[in-house]
């Protein structure tokens, strides 16, 4: 199996977002090969898939809606020194209200590169990603469900901000490709912010603090942890400690309540896991 693996949000070694380079395939172009990646097939082709991106942006909707009316005290945002431990948030005040979004595979679907890149059967290239960012504009589609939900935060009042880790550089094609999607107007420095934006690479934590002193955070979105707090992201951080990090009693009182994980099966910082991590021994099991 090929996949790409890039981590576009927050992989704790910037600027290069890979994990892994899955070798090419050596063999003749099989019958399956002449299929796209399972991943692939699930995220970008599936009804499986479009009705779960489609039920989290409603939720993500009505849990806004919900939560303007209540005047939040406190950001969805984490204090710089607070830990999922002992979470403190940024306080709110009178501060206008803003939604956070990560942008790839959370906003917009990369169908160019994706299928370039598993064609090609190729891991993740970062020259090419560079290129993608600045002229994919027409080529990414908005998520199921996406625009519907971005127009009900708008007419709300909420203004609408993506966090990427696209780079600053190529700001202009970020801008334009968000909006052939139909996503609307994201502006540099005011509501795209862009790795470079600052000096601490991909990690999102100091520009989610620069957007939470200027709005009250009701809710963020992505399709990785670090899209939510970089403590996930901690390198050599071990499978199970990240493991009990997120699903923590603190962190469980976030998921749909103020944090909103999309699916993702293409690439993510889970592609280290090894056969243990996955399969706990307890679970081995062989036929007779
Ligand atoms: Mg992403």
């Amino acid at each position: 199996m090929v996949l790409t693996a890039l981590l576009l949000a927050g992989c704790a070694s910037a600027p290069a977002e890979v994990a892994t380079a899955p070798a090419p395939p050596t063999a003749p172009m099989s019958a399956e090969a002449a299929k796209p990646p399972v991943a692939l097939q699930y995220l970008y082709g599936s009804a499986e898939a479009a009705i779960a991106v489609r039920a989290t942006n409603a939720r993500i909707a009505d849990y806004a809606l919900r939560r303007i009316r209540e005047r939040p005290k406190d950001s969805v945002v984490l204090a710089p020194s607070a830990s999922m431990s002992a979470p403190l948030f940024e306080p709110c005040g009178n501060k206008p209200f803003a939604a956070v979004f990560d942008a790839d595979e959370t906003l917009i679907w990369n169908l160019g590169p994706m299928r370039y890149f598993a064609e090609q059967g190729s891991s993740y290239d970062p020259k090419i990603w560079d290129q993608w960012e600045q002229t994919g504009a027409g080529k990414a589609v908005a998520m199921p469900g996406t625009a519907d939900m971005l127009a009900r935060l708008r007419a709300a009042g909420i203004t609408v901000i993506a966090n990427t880790n696209r780079s600053a550089a190529n700001a202009k094609g970020s801008e334009d490709t968000l909006r052939a999607a139909g996503l609307g107007e994201f502006k540099h420095g005011e509501t795209l912010f862009l790795m470079g934006d600052d000096a601490t690479g991909s990690s999102k934590d100091g520009r989610r603090a620069t957007i939470a002193s200027k709005y009250c955070v009701i809710l963020m979105a992505g399709d990785q942890l670090g899209d939510f707090s970089q403590q996930f992201n901690v390198k050599d951080l071990p499978a199970a400690q990240r493991m009990a990090l997120a699903t923590s009693a603190a962190a469980n009182a976030l998921w749909d309540q103020g944090w909103f994980l999309f699916p993702n099966p293409v690439y993510g910082p889970w592609e280290k896991l090894g056969w243990d991590d996955v399969f706990p021994a307890a679970s081995n099991w062989t036929p007779e």
